[in-house]
């Protein structure tokens, strides 16, 4: 286990709030953790269940190896102990999605022991603890909406692999803990083994949320299930802690409870009383072997890793003395870190193209629904608007109407852009000159002011120069040579 609880102290009507989380991330195998079924999402109902998933007597599970590796990545993304020989256990409830009545899980020897998710939560650095992540199988589907006055059984999902990420009672607030969901949702979906879509179930948060005044024990937790958008997850939380606290203040105790977040209402509703490990019958799965990982496999693992969102905003930050904001952002997905080392390879400005990214195009990605990777605008498209200002032959509204240009498709060429629409910054000094030459003659009550200290008869100047020159003047260098020019 890695350092310390965090040290932080917010508190919600004179109580402090403690959040664990329990995130169960679909690996993105193509094939099931036991069985050589499709985990493709939308299937129609039973035709992705094999035999084993059916739990048909006689059927063996076999270990996928690509789950296991998904779940090395984790172990080596989050600084915690890939173990070397770990265990599948049966993990025993009755339920009709779950044929075999019994789940199989990891229970005392996880594949993953320890670690930390570390992010910024208003600017500040924060960092949440691991106890494990363990390898799972999800179960089946009930349908109760489909047929009338009978359920029925959609055995597709049973066994999708799934890795069960714990961390520590370590958070403090609504906010921490939805900040930490999204660092953890952009960490297995940056190292690829989880795509990430919470729609469609691939990464669902259980928080378990307790209230004590500071300095108490542990108060009794609540357990609010499968929270698969991060505003729900905030609005069931934030619920959740109100009412555990007007609960207390009005003399009842908690009880650990199983509960469901209803978005339409807003509120948190009990589904069960929690059961307990023991209730479980939890015991050595027989039809499994330990789970062996030799220390070489964890070595090649490693080798392939990608660089990690946190040590490239580092990077970042060094390299191109970017703001830490700035390197978050453009950290937010590899797609979007992607873009920006395209970008900027491209035409060398880094701050330029980061200001860009966060500036027009995350606004036109925002407006038209669009990820990155779909941006009408690619990295080196960019690239060549931003050479094109930094090289000083468009200003930068010239610019913002070249790119809104390029992102309606009118042209894929900046240069034809600027050219067809006359957006050319004038650089030539004389012709500017001549143009400074002219005003100044006209405007003899400006200079006079000026020269009497007048500031503002100055940018009146300097307007009527823009103006001459149809906007084309370059405002430094207006600037310049006209107070050259007055001076003179
Ligand atoms: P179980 O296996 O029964 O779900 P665990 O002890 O594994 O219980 O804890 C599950 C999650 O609940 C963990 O993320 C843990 O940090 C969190 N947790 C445990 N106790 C509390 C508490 N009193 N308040 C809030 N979260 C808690
Ligand atoms: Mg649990």
């Amino acid at each position: 286990m890695s350092a310390v609880a965090p040290q932080k102290s917010l508190l919600v009507n004179g109580y402090e709030v403690v959040i664990g989380f329990e995130t169960h991330t679909q690996l993105s195998t193509h094939s099931k953790i036991f069985s050589r079924s499709s985990v493709a999402f939308g299937a129609e109902p039973n035709t992705q269940a094999s035999v084993v998933d059916m739990a048909l007597p006689g059927t063996l599970p076999v270990m996928n190896k690509g789950a296991v590796e998904r779940a090395i990545k984790l172990g080596l993304a989050v600084g915690g102990y890939v173990s070397d020989k770990s265990v599948f256990a049966r993990k025993n409830y009755f339920y009709p999605d779950l044929p075999k009545g019994y789940q199989i899980s990891q229970f005392e020897i996880p594949v993953v022991q320890g670690g930390a998710v570390s992010f910024l939560l208003d600017g500040e650095p924060t960092s949440v603890r691991l106890v494990r992540a363990h390898l799972e199988e999800d179960a089946g589907k009930s349908l109760h909406d489909d047929f009338v006055g009978q359920s029925g059984i959609d055995l597709n999902r049973a066994g999708t692999p799934l890795l069960e990420i714990v961390t520590e009672p370590d958070m403090r607030s609504s906010a921490e803990a939805v900040a930490y969901a999204k660092e953890l949702h952009k960490l297995v979906t940056w190292i690829g083994i989880c795509d990430g879509n919470m729609q469609e179930g691939s990464f669902r948060c259980d928080a378990n949320v307790s209230v004590r005044k500071p300095g108490a024990e542990l108060g009794t937790r609540r357990e609010i299930k499968n929270l698969n958008s991060f505003r729900f997850m905030q609005q069931a939380i934030d619920f959740e802690i109100l009412w555990q606290i007007e609960q207390i203040e009005d003399g009842y105790a908690i009880q650990q409870a199983t509960v469901l977040f209803d978005p339409d209402t807003g509120e948190t509703r009990a589904m069960r009383t929690k059961e307990d490990a023991a209730d479980y019958r939890y015991f050595p799965d027989p039809d499994l072997p330990p789970l062996v990982i030799s220390r070489e496999w964890v070595a090649r693992v490693q080798a392939a890793m990608p660089e990690l969102p946190r040590v490239m905003a580092k990077r970042l930050i060094e390299t191109h003395g970017l703001s830490v904001y700035d390197a978050d952002m453009l950290t937010a997905s590899q797609h979007t870190a992607a873009y920006f080392e395209a970008a900027t390879s491209g035409c060398g400005q880094p701050k330029l193209v980061a200001n860009w990214m966060m500036g027009e195009l995350s606004k036109r990605l925002n407006g038209d629904g669009l990820e990155i990777a779909h941006a009408p605008v690619q990295a080196l498209l960019l690239a060549a608007l931003v050479a094109r200002i930094q090289d000083q032959t468009i200003s930068n509204n010239a610019a913002r109407q070249v790119f809104d240009a390029l992102w309606n498709g009118e042209s894929a060429d900046v240069d034809a852009l600027i050219e067809s629409k006359g957006l050319k910054q004038m650089n030539d000094t004389t012709a500017l000159e001549a143009i400074i030459a002219d005003v100044v003659a006209a405007n003899p009550d400006n200079v006079v002011q000026f020269k009497a200290g007048k500031d503002k008869a100055f940018n009146a100047l300097v307007g009527q120069v823009m103006k001459a020159s149809k906007g084309k003047a370059n405002p430094q260098q207006v600037n310049d040579l006209l107070r050259a020019a007055l001076e003179a």
